[in-house]
């Protein structure tokens, strides 16, 4: 290990995390050309953590918001929305196509979780929400949600699942308008998807995992089916198992300081948010050895700013901004206070 590498993982280095994410802010490396589709979850990681950083003052605030209201979907005829469509946000360019001869848009390919990252990057940028048109959004979501509960993500099809069903309660926390979806039902199989264990899987009866554990406990916080700090109310009642469901998380906690994803896998970066998440939102963050999960995290800090998905490995976007999260749990000294159910900072869920 070279002293650099060295010193590098003694502290939480900032200054370094600043600039890897203005230069991935500037220009994305090559390696990210596949991810063209998902642009604007790209696009999220880099300003929100920013913004977690401290630093959002390196950005164009107008224009980012003119560059993401230019994804927004829109029926070409508003009295006559297209039957089962989705009018949301496009993830990226090679996604938009324009409307046919008819007028008919073809090929809306808007996706919940390019919204959700649309409408985040909006709020972290202090966008006036007024100006949105939420209606046509919310209205066409509700296209989304199937009998069961679960949300598909795009008007074609595809997965149904928790993530989606985070995504939308979050479009609708963000909108202070729950028009876009059932509530009572999607409840229902948020709840069902608890496993035995006392984790969520992503769908009923799979296997419990970090992920899909957040996305059931930040959509039933978001929608206002459990209170923040649960485990220190004095009713024990609630819609899941939530005695289990701290045992379960707090065994997400491996010898070596990290969290992991599920049983018998390794630490890795990105679960120290989607565990410590949820364990903050219950109330249980206090329970983690946070020394050690931070030794960890350090170890999985690049020398070239941002951090990896294990220890010593070269870093992505996705992880150095779970990283940076993890580490506003931690209350790192200069970094922002996060809020965990809508992941953005507090500054940018409150709108100041
Ligand atoms: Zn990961």
């Amino acid at each position: 290990m070279d002293s650099q590498q060295n010193s590098s993982s003694l502290f939480f280095d900032r200054d370094r995390h600043v600039l890897f994410l203005q230069m991935m802010y500037q220009l994305l490396p090559p390696e990210y050309q596949g991810q063209d589709i998902n642009r604007l979850t790209l696009a999220y990681f880099a300003i929100s953590g920013l913004q977690v950083l401290g630093a959002l003052d390196r950005v164009d605030k107008e224009g980012i918001a003119s560059w993401v209201l230019s994804f927004q979907s829109f029926p070409s005829n508003k009295d006559e929305p297209n039957e089962g469509q989705f009018y949301g946000f496009h993830g990226s360019r090679s996604s938009q196509f324009p409307a046919g001869e008819s007028g008919v848009l073809i090929h809306n390919s808007s996706h919940l979780a390019s919204t959700y990252c649309a409408l985040a990057i909006l709020k972290i940028v202090g966008f006036n929400f007024s100006h949105i048109d939420s209606e046509t959004i919310l209205t066409s979501m509700k296209n989304l949600q199937q009998p069961d509960g679960s949300f598909m993500p795009i008007h074609t099809g595809a997965e149904k699942d928790l993530r989606f069903i985070y995504c939308a309660a979050a479009i609708c926390f963000m909108l202070d308008n729950w028009s876009g979806m059932d509530r009572e039902k999607a409840k229902e199989y948020i709840v069902n998807c608890q496993s035995y264990d006392g984790g969520f899987g992503l769908i009923p009866g799979s296997e419990s995992h970090g992920g899909a554990t957040y996305c059931a406990v930040a959509s039933l916080r978001l929608m206002g089916f459990i209170e923040d700090d649960l485990l220190s109310k004095s009713a024990p009642s609630s819609i899941i198992n939530v005695p289990l469901l701290l045992d379960w998380s707090l065994q997400r906690q491996a010898v070596d300081g990290g969290f992991q994803g599920r049983p018998n896998k390794s630490s890795d970066t990105c679960y120290a948010f989607w565990i410590g998440g949820v364990l903050r939102i219950l109330g249980g963050f206090k329970f983690i050895d946070k020394n050690a999960l931070r030794r960890f995290l350090l170890t999985c800090q690049s020398k070239y700013g941002g951090f990896g998905k294990f220890p010593r490995q070269l870093p992505d976007l996705y992880h150095s901004f779970y990283g940076y999260s993890a580490f506003s749990l931690l209350e790192e000294p200069g970094l922002n206070p996060f809020c965990v159910e809508l992941g953005i900072t507090d500054i940018a869920a409150i709108g100041i």
